[in-house]
C-alpha cells in the first residue's frame, strides 16, 4: 500500500467531474495489490476512521470525494484477464476493478467480441462503472453495466472477503442477505 500525505500530490483525488469543492482527507492509500485491501479497511474501520473509494473520479455526482477520513485508491489495480469464449455469442473476462472501460471495450474488440455497455466516459474504472451501473448510447438495446456482471469478490468494510456470483445470494423476509465469507 502505497499511503500519500502530501497535501499537493493529494489534492488531485479531491476533485471529480461534479464541481463541488472542499473535499479532503488526512491520506491517500493507493492499492498496490488486492491482498492490500482487507488489512486496510480493517484498520480503518477499528479506527472508526471513514474511507471513500476512488475509482477514477470522472463522476459528476461528487460521490467519489472524500470529506474527512482516507481515500482510498484502485488505480494501480488495472489488470485485465483473458477473454473465455463460453459460447458463440458470449464470453467472460476476469478483471481488476481499476481496469479502465476502454482497455476492456479495446480488448473485446481486438479478438471480435462486443462490450455492450458503451459509457461514453473513456477514462472511468470498470468498478466506478459498476458501482454506479454507467449506461451509455447502448443502453436502450444493450442495458446497463451490471447486467453484465457475473461476480463480484468483495471486500467489506470490517476486512473480510466474499466471492458473490449472480443468482447465489437472496435477501431474507427482513431484507438482510447473509454473504459467505472466502477463507
Ligand atoms: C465526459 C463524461 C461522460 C460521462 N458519460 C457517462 C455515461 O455515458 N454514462 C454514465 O453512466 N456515466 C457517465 N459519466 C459519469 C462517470 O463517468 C460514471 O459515473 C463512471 O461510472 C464513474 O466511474 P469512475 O471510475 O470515474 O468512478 P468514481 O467517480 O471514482 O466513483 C464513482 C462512485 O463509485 C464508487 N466506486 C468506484 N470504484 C469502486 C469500487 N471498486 N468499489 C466500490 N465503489 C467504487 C466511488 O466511491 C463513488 O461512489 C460521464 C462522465 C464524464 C466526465
Amino acid at each position: 500500500m502505497i499511503i500519500k500525505k502530501d497535501k499537493s500530490i493529494i489534492q488531485n483525488y479531491f476533485e471529480d467531474n461534479s464541481g463541488v469543492r472542499g473535499s479532503n482527507a488526512d491520506f491517500v492509500a493507493v492499492a498496490e495489490t488486492e491482498d492490500d485491501i482487507p488489512s486496510f479497511l480493517s484498520e480503518m474501520s477499528k479506527a472508526n476512521t471513514p474511507v471513500t473509494i476512488a475509482g477514477a473520479l470522472t463522476g459528476n455526482t461528487a460521490s467519489g470525494l472524500a470529506f474527512g477520513g482516507a481515500v482510498l485508491s484502485l488505480e494501480k489495480l488495472n489488470q485485465i484477464g483473458e477473454i473465455e469464449k463460453i459460447n458463440d455469442n458470449n464470453a467472460v473476462i476476469t478483471v481488476q476493478a481499476g481496469a479502465k472501460t476502454n482497455d476492456i471495450k479495446l480488448k473485446a474488440c481486438s479478438a471480435g467480441w462486443m462490450y455492450p455497455p458503451d459509457p461514453t466516459e473513456k477514462n472511468a474504472s470498470i468498478g466506478g462503472n459498476i458501482s454506479t451501473n454507467a449506461s451509455g448510447g447502448r443502453g436502450f438495446k444493450f442495458g446497463a453495466t451490471r447486467d453484465y456482471v457475473k461476480a463480484l469478490k468483495v471486500v467489506f468494510s470490517d476486512g473480510s472477503i466474499s466471492f458473490v456470483e449472480r443468482g447465489k445470494y437472496f435477501a431474507d423476509g427482513n431484507g438482510a442477505i447473509t454473504f459467505k465469507a472466502l477463507t
